[in-house]
């Protein structure tokens, strides 16, 4: 854990008990601050209490003597209505601040040397995180990686000379973190998301923005350019004087970083040259991963690191559970298949990833219908060789399949595995590919997306003549 020192003998107000709440309000208390903590969930306020943290209804305190309030990243702030506690602080002229600030005023008293990587953008920053980690690590460096990935940032190991820190921040993190000052920023992409919480487009494209606009002073701004949101930021900080570095994935670059069928390439003073190459490694396959990648390499090389050591750390990544994971092979006659857990592909968008990445895909597709359906998908019927389908979408998406592309439906996951692997095996093919991307949420059969995903591993490695990867 981190303790917090900027907060000691001052006394902070925090709401939102849920894992990182709870850690913000540890750390706090473990830097010297006095805190007082509330959830409008009982059964997290006792939480809270039996873990030491003093508790206290928010709304019954005197707020005359707090210095902030930290709010956890998923209360509102601002909209659809920002939440009680936020309209109190504001009444009280207190700021409100999140855990990700907390970090980032601890690193700028204590740790200003230690590099900060953080990364944002609508779609890939779990991957894109999680391989900044790995090349770094594989490169002999002390990478620690938190953030909306899942480990609260302030839960990592303290700071210490030579330790570099990879955070993933969603919007509503760096709503809450007005001094986020990376080393390296990433704004990976901008498309529409969670505008109930944003109020509208520009909103949220603005304050992903802000990630990379608010670097340190010789800090990088990586930004990932293919869409019309980043590319204006790109050019706006440019301008202003930022150090931009550009990557692309939809063609060539002046200047920045691009992707050459499966090579990343440098272009720089009227020059360019191949960094990285992402041929044969199969937990960074499709486009999106090379957006991904190239925006990891790019953050490496402006941190240091030796090419030759990045492409190792590239060859050696495993890839993130649940999103586009080979679980399996299955050596048959001519060939292998392949076993794909893309269990995270909870819509039509996610699955097309998926799907534009594989040949011969034996299909496992349903679940918990999102509204739209697969008809988007239309351009990859011919990739599939057939579908299962399963749960409350099975019926609606056969109607979408019926005479474009074989299917059966199976209705759950077991018997799809075992048809899936039937039919892939007898194929004769060189490389079939049994694929659950399902398009859909989990909520029908399972809790959520990696529940799922885990009972597609577990019944893939039950099957006779399997090797695990
Ligand atoms: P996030 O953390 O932003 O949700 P992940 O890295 O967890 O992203 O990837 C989730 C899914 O988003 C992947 O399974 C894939 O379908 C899609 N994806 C990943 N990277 C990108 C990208 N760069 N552009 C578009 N879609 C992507």
């Amino acid at each position: 854990m981190i303790p917090i020192t900027v907060f000691a003998g001052k006394k902070v107000a925090l709401f939102g008990l849920g894992g990182s709440g709870t850690v913000s309000a540890l750390a706090l208390m473990a830097g010297g601050a006095e805190v007082v903590a509330f959830d409008d969930s009982p059964a997290k306020v006792e939480q809270a209490k039996a873990a030491g943290i003093p508790t206290q209804n928010l709304g019954e305190l005197d707020w005359s003597q707090i210095a902030a309030l930290v709010l956890a990243p998923g209360v509102p702030l601002t909209h659809p209505t920002p939440h009680w506690s936020v309209q109190r602080a504001h009444l009280e002229g207190v700021e409100v601040i999140g855990d990700i600030e907390l970090f980032c005023r601890e690193r700028a008293a204590r740790a200003p040397d230690c590099p900060l990587v953080a990364i944002t953008g609508t779609n890939g920053k779990s991957t894109t995180t999680a391989l900044i980690a790995h090349l770094i690590d594989s490169a002999g460096g002390d990478a620690q990686m938190g953030g909306n990935i899942g480990i609260a940032a302030l839960a990592l190991k303290p700071f210490a000379p030579g330790r570099s820190y990879v955070l993933e921040v969603s919007s509503y993190q760096i709503d809450l973190a007005p001094s986020l000052r990376a080393t390296v920023g990433i704004l990976l992409n901008v498309s529409p998301d969670h505008l109930d919480r944003h109020g509208s487009m520009e909103n949220y494209a603005a304050l992903k923005t802000l990630l990379v606009a608010q670097i340190e002073k010789n800090g990088t701004a990586v930004i990932g350019v293919d869409d019309a949101y980043t590319s204006d930021a790109a050019n706006r900080l440019e301008r202003a004087g930022r150090n931009v570095v550009r990557v692309s994935v939809a063609g060539p670059l002046r200047d920045g970083y691009y992707a050459e069928g499966s090579s990343i390439v440098r272009a720089a003073a009227g020059k360019t040259y191949p960094v990285a190459q992402l041929a044969g490694i199969g937990s960074l396959r499709g486009a999106h991963n090379a957006q991904n990648a190239a925006c990891a390499v790019a953050a490496c090389i402006a941190l240091g690191l030796e090419l030759p050591a990045i492409q190792n750390g590239l060859i050696g990544f495993p890839g993130l559970a649940h999103r586009m994971q080979t679980v399996a092979t299955r050596p048959v006659a001519g060939g292998r298949v392949l076993y794909v857990n893309d269990s995270k592909a909870t819509n039509a968008d996610s699955a097309a990833k998926a799907l534009s990445s594989f040949h011969d895909i034996y299909w496992i597709a349903g679940g918990k219908p999102k509204s739209g359906g697969i008809e988007s998908l239309a351009e990859y019927w011919p990739r599939i060789r057939k579908a299962y389908l399963i749960g409350e979408a099975a019926d609606d998406f056969a109607k979408t399949l019926e005479g474009k592309v074989p299917y059966e439906v199976v209705g759950l996951l077991s018997l799809a595995v075992d048809a899936a692997s039937r039919d892939a095996e007898a194929s004769g093919l060189a490389e079939p590919v049994v694929l659950l991307s399902p398009a859909c949420a989990s909520f029908d059969q399972y809790p959520n997306f990696e529940v799922r995903g885990k009972a597609f591993h577990d019944l893939v490695l039950a099957l006779p003549g399997v090797t695990a990867i």
